[in-house]
């Protein structure tokens, strides 16, 4: 891009545009710290050439991002032991989206209408396993030896009574707890999903200025008089970084700080993914007047902008 010189607004003008302004928002201050006694009071005897003391040329640097407070991405399965399942806490919308501003807490969250019985694999959804009753070997009897005498003799005979064994009542298996899911039968499966954001997209003004005072202001006003303020536009640091102090046609180490500044912020928006960078980067110039009146109160003027659009600040 071509050199582009901006033309900075000269002493005379903002002072104009301060007195003009101040006097309808202040009248009665201004008679105060301007006027003399017993003269009418006029704006003409009000000159920056008697009031300004000092001057300092700084600058500012300005774009705007789109943040979007949509919904997280993405949801996750997870299982858990239904005996564990108050360990967690659940999360239920309802069809109702939440307002971002009010929500401190995690963007993705356990959501109750989620939960799902999944029978357990191991057991097949029974919460036991059949094994062979190890008393009676699967058999389902166990066998007891008796004594019977016969006759007058008492010949001594064994008999072998089967009962039925106690411990599978005889049917030879036992049941034995599943192990997977602690005879639960089931675990339960539910879903982390993000909570239902409303999408709203603000515009923010992102501002750097080398001299910090009214910073928020000044970028909060810029956002809406942007088309009224002369800057000049860059679309990235490095070309500013370049040609800021040909632009401005003065340059310090403090705007060469903002400047650093703007463009560690300009870095983090690009990686943000809910951040988008809507504006060119615009420099423009700023200017502080340090002024006495004439009853001897010190204020600033800070104008920014160039001598074909600048609006101003004031401290009086
Ligand atoms: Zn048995
Ligand atoms: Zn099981």
């Amino acid at each position: 891009m071509p050199d582009v010189y901006i033309k900075t607004p000269n002493l005379d003008s903002i002072f104009e545009k301060w007195k003009n302004q101040e006097v309808r928002r202040n009248k009665k201050k201004m008679e105060k710290e301007f006027g003399t006694k017993g003269a009418v009071f006029s704006l003409n005897q009000i000159s920056a050439a008697e009031f300004v003391k000092n001057t300092n040329k700084e600058a500012a640097i300005y774009f705007a991002i789109k943040k979007s407070t949509a919904p997280a991405k993405g949801s996750e399965i997870k299982a858990i032991p239904a005996s564990k399942i108050n360990r967690e806490v659940f999360y239920s919308f309802k069809g109702q989206k939440v307002n971002k501003e009010n929500w401190k807490d995690k963007e993705k969250v356990p959501i109750f209408e989620s939960i799902k019985q999944i029978p357990c694999d191991s057991c097949k959804g029974k919460g036991f396993t059949q094994q062979k009753c190890k008393s009676c070997k699967g058999t389902g009897k166990v066998q007891l030896k008796g004594t019977v005498l016969v006759g007058e003799n008492k010949e001594k005979k064994t008999h072998i009574f089967e009962i039925p064994c106690a411990e599978c009542y005889g049917t030879g298996n036992i049941q034995a707890r599943c192990r997977e899911c602690g005879g639960h039968k089931y675990n339960f499966q539910y879903e982390i999903r993000p909570v239902p954001f409303i999408t709203v997209v603000t515009g923010i003004p992102v501002l750097h200025a080398s001299t910090r005072k009214y910073e928020k202001e000044i970028g909060e006003d810029l956002h809406k008089l942007i088309k009224e303020v002369e800057g000049i536009k860059f679309k990235d640091f490095k070309t500013l970084e370049a040609k800021a102090e040909a632009s401005l046609g003065y340059f310090n180490k403090n705007i060469k700080k903002a400047i650093s500044l703007a463009k560690s912020d300009y870095t983090q928006f690009q990686k943000d993914k809910n951040a988008e960078i809507i504006t060119q980067i615009h420099l423009f110039p700023l200017i502080q007047l340090i002024c006495t009146t004439k009853r001897g109160s010190n204020f600033e003027i800070y104008s920014i902008g160039s001598q074909n659009g600048f609006i101003i600040y004031s401290t009086f």
